[in-house]
């Protein structure tokens, strides 16, 4: 028996290599891509297009109602602010160029809160003194107000002084 019987021996690793390397533009690099798994229920979580842009979701939804905000490719938790007047999440949008939050138990609930550098100007409660629901801070062309959450059922306002709501003095 020959001990050595090849004689221009190619190597079975640079092979396997060139095949790597000749696939790895294609499917490879994208099923390795980073997976994010869902802090709720460890599912995976997909980016996902909403009307509001791309956001990451839960696999398991509807079972699993997680959402974070994309940045940059990556899930970043949002973080949390409550509705003034439910206590739901508050949800940041998108519309054109302005943003704000937005209650997430719409339309049952249709807070919307001025967005200030990514955060909420306001998750304040000031109640309305016209419906004894709550004020909400808002702007308009003119500026900051607070208007009533039950807007337009209750139409009551106050003026806006640095973010606080000012008491109208009727004379
Ligand atoms: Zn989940
Ligand atoms: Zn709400
Ligand atoms: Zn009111």
């Amino acid at each position: 028996m020959p001990e050595n019987d090849d004689q221009a021996p190619i190597s079975p690793s640079s092979n396997w290599e060139q095949e790597f390397l000749e696939q790895s533009d294609d499917a490879h690099i994208r099923s390795a891509k980073v997976r994010y798994r869902c802090p709720k229920c460890e599912s995976l979580l997909t980016l996902k297009e909403g009307a509001n842009g791309l956001f990451w979701g839960c696999e398991s939804y509807p079972a699993c109602n997680y959402t974070a905000n994309n940045e940059n490719g990556k899930p970043v938790r949002a973080k949390r602010y409550l509705c003034p007047a439910c206590d739901s999440p508050l949800r940041r949008k998108t519309f054109k160029d302005n943003a704000f939050w937005g209650c997430s138990s719409y339309p049952e609930c249709k807070v919307t809160v001025e967005d200030d550098n990514g955060v909420p100007s306001s998750t304040k409660k000031y109640p309305c003194r016209a419906c004894g629901h709550y004020l909400v801070r808002k702007k308009s062309k003119n500026g900051y107000f607070w208007g009533c959450i039950t807007y337009p059922i209750c139409t009551h306002t106050l003026n806006d002084d640095k973010g606080l709501p000012v008491l109208k003095r009727k004379r």
